[in-house]
């Protein structure tokens, strides 16, 4: 499927035949020998995976879909890597991205953009378009994401595949090359529900070193997915903000078949508000961009990826860092960092930064209050379908509203999953659900009833 899709869709960056060959035959040959070993095995051993190219490989290319890393190879493996090769999962390769994850279609990657599998003419979502697409289409059972604002879930929603943010510290993040890292957090990309929560429940559990990595695992995710799809007694609520206006009506309609099948299973649903979403996209892109600039830093032309030395004028660290970085970066990336440098500097900090942290603290009070009376909260995954490509490209802060239903997840630091709810015009679209902190596999049980 790899070999067929590539042509066209471009989901990958890097693919690892050879590599993922000899894992799979080890898992062959531990199968044929029986025993204690092959008793041992994890259930996803064999289950061949892709990898976005945010997270570092020892054997393949590591990007982030800059050009200020091509061709770069890490020293060492991400823990997610690891757990993954512990699992002997084969791994397929590294999946297209928008530059360093900042992006809503795929269409920031300097290595060209990725289609989505419904329609070659629309972008796939972003920043984890490739991961998504490599799912939908059959290049690969499941991959791993990265969500810092709504990277897994929407470009899950465009093409049709389950994507879930887990709780922020659920999963390591040693390894993953930092975007944002109040926000930051890696997880399933998969077919079905049941398969992101095997997925998930690999990848979870303490890491010494991830300072924001949570003391215990979460767990029992995927015996949650397989719990049933009774669901009486379970109270949901509609996010008042996250339709209406700007949404397109066959979303809506959609979104009310979806509340109809979660009534028939036993649940109720009732309308919540949580009033200050309406600032959150304001506050993210303050907060995004502020840390990205602190954490671009470290493309200096010096420790690693592109260095270009001036051939004109006085050879200063400043000019090779300059003209590394010019060089390097994308605009997309240049963008947010001038926006982040901006806000974090003397004299704007507390009326730029200082303020959307504080805009943050009541957007999760207004989680916390909401889920005071219900068990799960629900809105479409996006306003729309699957945009054509070349439509916002042009326009950031177009690209950036589109991110309205995924971000305030980010900045409450909430798991949500974004699970396929039907076709609008023969495009996929999808609904969220969203838990309080911890409580992942709520979203897994219910998740599973919609399928
Ligand atoms: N659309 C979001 C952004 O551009 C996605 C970021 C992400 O989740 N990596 O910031």
């Amino acid at each position: 499927e790899i070999d067929q899709g590539e042509g066209k869709l471009n989901a990958f960056l890097h693919v690892n035949t050879e590599g993922a060959l000899a894992t799979a035959r080890e898992v062959d040959a531990i199968r044929a020998a029986g025993g204690a070993e092959a008793e041992a095995l994890h259930p996803l051993a064999g289950v061949p995976i892709a990898i976005k190219d945010l997270v570092v490989t020892t054997d393949m290319p590591t990007t982030g879909a800059s050009k200020f890393l091509d061709g770069w190879i890490s020293p060492y493996d991400a823990t997610v890597t690891l757990q993954i090769r512990e699992a002997k999962m084969p791994i397929l390769g590294k999946t297209n991205l928008d530059e360093f994850a900042m992006g809503s279609s795929t269409e920031h990657s300097g290595y060209g953009l990725t289609r989505n599998n419904w329609d070659a003419n629309r972008i796939p979502g972003g920043s984890g378009g490739g991961s998504a697409v490599a799912v939908g289409s059959y290049q690969a059972p499941l991959a791993l994401g990265t969500d810092t604002g709504g990277s897994i879930r929407q470009p899950a929603a465009f093409t049709g595949t389950v994507g879930t943010k887990p709780t922020y510290g659920a999963i390591s993040r040693y390894g993953v090359i930092s975007m944002a890292s109040s926000l930051d957090q890696v997880g399933p990309v998969a077919r079905t529900v049941e398969d992101a929560a095997l997925l998930q429940d690999l990848l979870s559990g303490h890491d010494p070193k991830d300072a924001t990595s949570l003391p215990e695992p979460i767990d029992g995710l995927s015996a949650a997915a397989r719990s049933g799809k009774d669901l009486t007694g379970v109270k949901i609520g509609i996010i008042k903000e996250l339709r209406g206006d700007g949404y397109q009506a066959e979303v809506l309609e959609r979104f009310k078949e979806t509340i109809q099948t979660l009534t028939d299973a036993g649940a109720t649903c009732h309308e919540v508000s949580l009033p200050n979403l309406e600032h959150a996209l304001a506050a993210y892109y303050l907060i995004m961009s502020s840390e990205v600039s602190s954490n671009m830093a470290r493309f200096d032309g010096v420790r690693y990826g592109k260095r270009v030395t001036p051939t004109e004028g006085p050879l200063t660290i400043e000019r090779v860092m300059g003209a590394s970085r010019a060089a390097g970066f994308g605009d997309e990336v240049k963008r947010r960092v001038l926006l982040g440098t901006y806000a974090l500097s003397s004299g704007y900090y507390d009326a730029f930064y200082g303020k959307a942290q504080k805009v943050r603290t009541l957007i999760q009070r207004d989680f916390s209050a909401a889920f005071e009376d219900v068990d799960v909260l629900i809105s479409p995954s996006m306003p729309s379908v699957a945009f054509e490509i070349g439509a916002k490209v042009d326009d950031p802060t177009a690209m950036y509203r589109a991110d309205v239903t995924v971000i305030p997840v980010n900045l409450a630091g909430i798991p949500a999953i974004s699970v396929p709810s039907g076709l609008v015009n023969g495009l996929p679209v999808g609904v969220q659900l969203m838990a309080p902190i911890k409580e992942d596999a709520r979203l897994y049980q219910i998740g599973a009833a919609l399928e």
